[in-house]
């Protein structure tokens, strides 16, 4: 008689996290047809710690997906950019390209994600909630990843899953990466993010806000730090507030976040309602992994995505779009190694992981450190927070380059510059 319950833990691969790594990388495997197993420790919907703003990148990732993101469906659509600077606030849409939509999106993460792994389940893949993964399952021979341990449901039933390939899509804590000995750099930029939602009159704003001005106060004189604010109204009476702060400042360990945010509100205008009795949820905040922090993204089997590997925009603290397009790219990787008919010519296919990934991104993150360190230069940064605004055409220029949005081929002379620039630039 089979084993059902071995054939169930079986497959051809497994996805650890059903983030939007996760379910992007289980929902392009199912598709082409292989066997996913996506492993998820908590149960959707749960509440993820994030700011909930889409730029045209996760849109665009979205829609390939076939999500539908019509407004009927609960989701609220941005035009643009407005940041806020040097007593200036500045409106810009985001620009019109070939390549990406020229909207963004707003969605809270407890739909967003379980919408996105439904999505991997409706293509085939086979999703286990409440599935706390554990350490891996290595052959002791070659070190490779056959699969891993788990703990399943409320009882926390020990289990087994087995596959050729694994993938790590658990986020920025990544303890499957861990285990198999990927430690982060250090010499690569963190960030750190807290926010909040509060009931707002702001709640169907159309820009996503961005404030470049955010202050130490602590000592005698005010020390400006490396980051912005933001608010993203989400459509439903309320708006997410939070702000991302890089390690690159001399301050960054020594801070409270929270009293920052609560600072931060606190010199907003009343009526937008930004005060302590509206606030609906307690101030949360986690790390923002940037500029492939953890590497090599492929290793003994095991496939890093998302925030796993680091992923995150190092211009603009943006993690979901690069988490996605990361899961689209691991599993094309993946489909194609599949298909070779032997295990050398398999790990020819899966080597390409690591170089696909610095093709895409590398020239570009390379980039970002330099502007993290650059900002990390207090008089740098207050240049540019009281300066820019007055230039509209370098902001244009700016929020281009900080949101990785122009045309690979074709597009204008400023997408020319930085596509040149990205090209020319170290892939590391
Ligand atoms: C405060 C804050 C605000 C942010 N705002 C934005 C924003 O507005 N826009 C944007 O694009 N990005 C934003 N980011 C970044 C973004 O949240 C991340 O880059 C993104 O969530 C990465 O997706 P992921 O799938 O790689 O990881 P995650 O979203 O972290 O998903 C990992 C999944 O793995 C699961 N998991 C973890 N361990 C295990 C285990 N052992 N077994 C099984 N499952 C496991 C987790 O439960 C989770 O579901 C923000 C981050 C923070 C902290």
């Amino acid at each position: 008689m089979p084993d059902t319950a071995l054939s169930e833990r079986t497959a051809d691969v497994i996805v650890v996290g059903a983030g939007p790594a996760g379910s992007t990388t289980a929902y392009y495997l199912a598709k082409a047809g292989l066997d996913v197993l996506l492993l998820e420790k908590t149960a959707f919907p749960r509440e993820k710690v994030c700011g909930d703003g889409l730029t045209p990148r996760a849109t665009k990732q979205l829609v390939s997906m076939g999500i539908d993101i019509s407004e009927e469906a609960g989701w609220l659509r941005n035009k643009g950019l407005r940041i806020i600077s040097g007593g200036l606030r500045l409106e810009m849409d985001w620009p019109e390209l070939a390549a990406y939509p020229n909207y963004g999106l707003v969605r809270k993460r407890e739909d967003f994600d379980d919408l996105l792994a439904q999505q991997a389940v409706k293509a085939g893949a086979r999703l286990y909630e409440r599935c706390n993964v554990g350490a891996p399952i290595t052959d002791e021979r070659t070190g490779r990843i056959t699969g891993v341990q788990a703990k399943l449901g409320e009882e926390k039933t020990p289990v087994v899953f087995h596959a050729p390939l694994v993938v790590a899509a658990d986020g920025n804590s990544t303890r499957l990466s861990l285990a198999m000995g990927l430690h982060r750099r250090e010499d690569r930029p963190m960030g750190v993010a807290v926010r909040t939602y509060f009931t707002s009159p702001r709640h169907d704003d159309d820009y996503l806000e961005s404030w470049l001005e955010l202050w130490d106060r602590r000592g005698p004189q005010a020390r400006q730090l490396p980051g912005y604010g933001w608010i993203f109204g989400l459509g439903d009476g309320t708006s997410n507030v939070g702000l991302g702060i890089l390690n690159s400042s001399a301050s960054f360990r020594e801070l409270d976040w929270r009293e920052v945010l609560k600072a931060w509100v606190a010199g907003m205008p009343e009526d937008w309602g930004y005060t302590p009795e509206n606030m609906t949820q307690p101030i949360r905040g986690a790390a923002l992994p940037m500029a492939f922090n953890r590497q090599p993204h492929y290793t003994r089997g095991l496939l890093l995505v998302g925030d796993a590997g680091g992923l995150v925009n190092p211009f603009n603290g943006e993690g979901i779009a690069y988490a996605m397009e990361s899961g689209q790219l691991a599993a094309d990787v993946i489909v194609q190694a599949h298909a070779r008919a032997t295990p050398a010519q398999r790990e020819l296919a899966l080597q390409r992981y690591p170089k696909v990934l610095k093709d895409t991104y590398g020239g570009y993150y390379t980039l970002g450190r330099a502007f993290v360190k650059l900002i990390g230069n207090p008089k740098v940064l207050q240049l540019c927070t009281e300066r820019g605004l007055t230039h509209p055409m370098l902001m244009r220029f700016a929020l281009k380059l900080l949101a990785n949005l122009t045309d690979p081929t074709g597009g204008d002379a400023m997408d020319r510059v930085i596509n040149g620039l990205t090209k020319i630039t170290p892939r590391a």
